[in-house]
């Protein structure tokens, strides 16, 4: 088609096209500092919109790369000059949320922050968060399965959703906003697009679980004298805490000193030379019991020897400031020339030895390796992994020497990033060769054309 432009304007409206040309300036994503490449960014305002910019595009046999806010690090919304890249920004309303019911809909293009605020302004909390909130939005978040900071309470994003709309290649629209927690009407068809990050249909809406909104926060820097000891600490706190521990971070010492170093200066919240540290945290519903009783349990584990050092925050602002620690990773980012990063997961008991072992071989094997951070979600089983190199050469060779480890511990290649395009040719590391088979079946019953965000996951 000529004027494909003029097409997608006839759909949406002139304004709510760009051009490829006004694309150029921006990032093509949050990590990568190239140029955004594409024919067009459309920006449907409805469902039956997205319906017809799809039908058009698969007729025309045209690339779609669904975007949401771009936060993605796999460069699983890269595309080319010849793309329509499709942004749901405009489809963003969050509905009030059902106070009864725990439910809350909303559109695929609005930001996860938003959603979470709005659920707490009705006392209500949505159950994921990570530290791309504020750019995140719920269709990305759903289609990379993004996991977070309280997968151990609440779950993954997949365990937010009850009902789902999504739009299909050809403009097939699948709406099942289902509100019910039971609904076992058939095959689960929500779940084949959820962490299919944009390869199998573009999400529009969805129904989402709630929870009631915790009455209290407990948050705690804990520096451990072996992995073992924060293992043991956090079946303590699990078992002891009565079902509040919401999160249970770890930071290898390499990864923490720096974060202090840069975000604390000579105020070091505990002290140093810990073989681990950890940042635990609990929301719970009794005011007047809580906070003791995390004191306690924090306390039992001090004593047991598990725990060297622990601060507790006593304060919103000094629970920012230990979160801070966690987060903020840009510092790591900063350290290294060509920064590689790994999302893995891994049994716990295994966790060390892979470390331990990723840090000897590396160092074996791609000598000229620049050093390695290691920090992660600890309560499930997630760790993340950055390292880098002075030039691009050997990234290949380095990511090889790691997947290769992470296949041996019978491990994830992709704990909650997804696989994007920079972790398509090592999918096989993690799935067998059946069930890259059944993907690819799928993908060519739901996308016969190729049309959606081809190149990425398989
Ligand atoms: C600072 C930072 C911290 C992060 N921390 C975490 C973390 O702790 N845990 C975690 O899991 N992730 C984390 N992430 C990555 C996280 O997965 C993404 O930030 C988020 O899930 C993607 O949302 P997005 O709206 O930016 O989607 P994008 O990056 O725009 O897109 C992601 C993928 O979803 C597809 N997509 C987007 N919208 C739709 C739609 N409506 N329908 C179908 N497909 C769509 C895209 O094609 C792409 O494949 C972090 C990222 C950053 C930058």
């Amino acid at each position: 088609m000529g004027d494909i432009i003029g097409a997608l304007a006839a759909i949406t409206g002139e304004r709510h096209v760009v051009p490829g040309d006004e694309l150029r300036s921006r990032p093509m994503d949050f990590w990568t500092n190239e140029p955004t490449l594409a024919r067009a960014l459309v920006k449907p305002g409805s469902t039956e919109e997205v319906s017809k910019v799809l039908a058009l595009c698969d007729r025309e046999g045209i690339a779609v790369v669904p975007e949401g806010g771009r936060t993605n690090l796999n460069q699983a919304t890269r595309a080319d000059g010849a793309s329509i890249l499709v942004s749901l920004e405009r489809m963003n309303a969050v509905d009030a949320p059902d106070e009864a019911a725990l439910t809350v809909e909303a559109g695929a293009g609005a930001v996860i922050q938003t959603i979470q605020e709005r659920c707490a302004a009705s006392g209500l909390r949505f159950g994921l968060d990570f530290g791309a909130r504020g750019t995140a939005t719920l269709g990305g978040a759903l289609a990379t399965n993004a996991g977070g900071f309280q997968a151990l309470r609440y779950g993954v994003a997949r365990d937010q959703v009850l009902g789902l709309e999504c739009v299909l290649a050809d403009g097939t629209v699948l709406s099942h906003l289902s509100p019910y927690r039971k609904d076992n009407t058939g095959y689960d068809l929500k779940q084949l697009f959820i962490g299919s990050e944009g390869t199998l249909g573009i999400i529009t809406r969805a129904v989402l679980r709630l929870h009631p909104a915790p009455a209290t926060v407990a948050t705690a820097l804990l520096a451990f004298p072996s992995f073992d000891a924060a293992v043991r600490t956090l079946a303590r706190l699990q078992r002891d805490l009565r079902g509040t521990l919401s999160s249970f971070e770890i930071m290898w010492p390499e990864f923490f000193e720096r974060n202090v170093e840069a975000l604390c200066g000579a105020r070091r919240p505990v002290v140093p030379g810990a073989a681990v540290y950890g940042l635990c945290e609990a929301e719970g519903f009794e005011p007047d019991g809580d906070p003791a009783l995390f004191e306690a349990v924090v306390g039992a584990a001090l004593e047991a020897g598990d725990i060297e050092d622990a601060v507790v925050a006593q304060s919103s602002r000094q629970r920012d400031e230990l979160w801070r620690i966690r987060e903020d990773f840009e510092a790591e980012q900063r350290l290294f020339t060509v920064p590689v990063d790994f999302d893995v997961s891994l049994p716990l008991g295994a966790m060390e030895a892979f470390a331990t072992e990723v840090e000897a071989t590396l160092r074996r094997e791609v000598p000229d390796v620049l050093g390695l951070h290691v920090f992660g979600h600890l309560a499930d089983g997630n760790l993340h992994l950055t390292t880098g190199l002075p030039t691009p050469e050997r990234i290949g060779a380095l990511k090889e020497v790691v997947y290769s480890l992470i296949a041996r511990y019978h491990g994830s290649i992709s704990a909650e990033h997804g696989i994007g395009v920079l972790k398509r040719d090592y999918l096989h590391h993690s799935r067998s060769p059946a069930e890259i088979a059944t993907m690819r079946l799928l993908k060519t019953a739901l996308d016969p054309r190729g049309t959606l965000n081809p190149g990425k996951v398989i």
